[in-house]
């Protein structure tokens, strides 16, 4: 697809970029490669003090960035806003504590010699991002492989241009050498082209099980380490014990933040019977009130989805589970706007034979289910195809707890918003992908791990030399 900004608000198509040549993929090739090379040598320090600059000039130009991504998917100024924070609190976080995760480890070892784990850069790494979060996604890859001294080739969504070209002069303006990230419009044959070269040794992807196949068969079949960070079905279980008024303020916004369209955005809340009409009841007075408009107005509380297409096919689903037998509770009607709005939606009597049951709505839609005992509320979250996050809501934090424990997902909430932060580790089980991004553990997603051994030369002159057991 070409590379566009359409502005999901008006409309309008705002600008179309060309696709790269085969020159310019070659040139990118070889500027990453030799940066790689050259950061080997480098102190991790160096990169540290140029990422605290990305993460300033991310801050100064917090405005600027914010509209560019509100213009391009069409999500709340303030959420742009938010998004930009979250950027450099994650270059900051990384700039912090990278050397300190990448020491080395020792292994305490029967062997002659001392042992340990040095963390090593692999080479170049190309990353696919999604539109939901123009700048979050690049930057969950870009910081952490900075500092480990992988320099990184982007792939980004064709309808966030904009973002992908400002988040590279972003990271240009820091100071960062040539080639740290280089964005490219690219087409798929050319991501396989890019993703089977020699040089690149890491591919990440976040995105949904189609994309996700494709780039992991490209991955699989050059051997290249890869992780995927796919779609949600996330559940919401609200526990017998729960205040639902509580439950409700946190669910309305877990579902309608980025106008829903957010990998972990709760999408099937699971209600004990005892709450389930007044939940229902307190849900639609929230969705009712949702104020949809301009995105760069503060008043505003509703974005317009990212595109036509995304509308249409999330509608598309909806038209499917109401003929399968779901009943609207609230919502389904058109907004009488020009954007891309899709009016938020309650779905509820949704039986496994439906297809939304199994399926990603990736938009403002919630599917409420009914459930008489927690282990009903678990088998029911745990029957998805998909495993990224949840949240459990409880009066009492360690029932809430326990229940969390069960659920099949890499990543689970009591009583809280699924946040993303720096320091947590992101990612999930199943269908939803592998690897994780974030932490300590996302840091290692494309480091060469490597054992050295250091001991004193045997002397074989009198027959003794300690030679390995294989
Ligand atoms: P998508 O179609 O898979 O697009 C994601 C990225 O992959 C885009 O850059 C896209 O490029 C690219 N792509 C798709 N097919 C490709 C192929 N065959 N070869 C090379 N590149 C390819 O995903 P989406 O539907 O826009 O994004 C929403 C999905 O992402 C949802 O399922 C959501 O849950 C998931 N998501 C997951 C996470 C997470 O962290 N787990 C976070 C956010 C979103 P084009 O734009 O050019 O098609």
């Amino acid at each position: 697809m070409a590379y566009q900004t359409v502005n999901p608000y008006t409309n309008e198509v705002v600008k179309t970029y060309d696709f790269a040549t085969k020159e310019e993929i070659q040139e990118s090739l070889a500027t990453t490669h030799s940066l790689y090379k050259e950061w080997r040598n480098q102190p991790i320090a160096d990169r540290a003090k140029i990422l605290h600059k990305v993460a300033d000039i991310f801050r100064q130009k917090e405005d600027e960035l914010a509209k560019i991504a509100t213009t391009d998917m069409g999500k709340l100024f303030k959420e742009s806003k938010g998004e930009v924070e979250l950027c450099a609190l994650i270059a900051d976080y990384f700039a912090d504590h990278g050397e300190e995760l990448l020491a080395p480890t020792p292994i305490t070892t029967r062997a002659t010699g001392a042992a340990e784990i040095e963390k090593q850069s692999t080479g170049v790494i190309m990353a696919v991002e999604p539109w939901n979060f123009p700048y979050y996604q690049i930057m969950r890859v870009f910081a952490p492989n900075f500092i480990v001294g992988n320099p990184m080739i982007l792939k980004h969504a064709s309808n966030t241009p904009g973002s992908a070209a400002a988040f590279q002069a972003a990271v240009e303006e820091a100071g960062a050498p040539k080639g740290s990230l280089i964005n490219l419009f690219l087409d798929y044959d050319q991501v396989g082209d890019i993703i089977s070269d020699p040089r690149v040794q890491g591919i990440a992807l976040t995105g949904s099980k189609r994309g996700g196949q494709s780039v992991a068969k490209a991955a699989g079949e050059s051997l290249k380490k890869n992780s995927m960070e796919l779609g949600g079905t996330d559940a919401f279980i609200v526990l017998s014990d729960a205040d639902v008024k509580k439950a409700v303020d946190l669910a309305w916004r877990a579902r309608l933040y980025n106008a829903g369209q957010v990998c972990t955005s709760s999408k099937r809340f699971i209600v004990a019977d005892n709450l389930y009409d007044d939940f229902l009841a307190q849900l639609k007075a929230k969705f009712a009130a949702v104020k949809p408009g301009d995105p760069m107005d503060p008043k505003t509380t509703l974005a317009p989805m990212n595109s036509k297409r995304a509308k249409d096919k999330l509608q598309a689903q909806v038209d499917q589970a109401v003929q399968a037998g779901a009943q609207v509770y609230y919502g389904n009607q058109p907004i009488d706007l020009p954007g891309q709005f899709l009016q938020p939606t309650i779905l509820t009597n949704i039986d496994q034979k439906n297809p939304a049951y199994y399926e990603e709505m990736f938009g403002p839609i919630a599917q409420v289910y009914k459930v008489h005992n927690d282990e009903e509320a678990i088998e029911l979250a745990n029957d998805s195809e998909l495993g990224l996050g949840g949240i459990v809501f409880s009066a009492d934090p360690k029932h809430g707890k326990e229940v969390a424990k069960q659920i099949e997902t890499g990543m689970v909430f009591v009583n809280t918003f699924l946040s993303s932060l720096p320091e947590l580790p992101f990612g999930g089980v199943k269908g939803s992908g592998y690897g994780r991004e974030l932490s300590s553990l996302g840091l290692m997603a494309f480091v060469n791990e490597k054992l050295i051994l250091t001991a004193q030369a045997p002397d074989y002159t009198n027959g003794a030399g300690g030679l390995a057991v294989m």
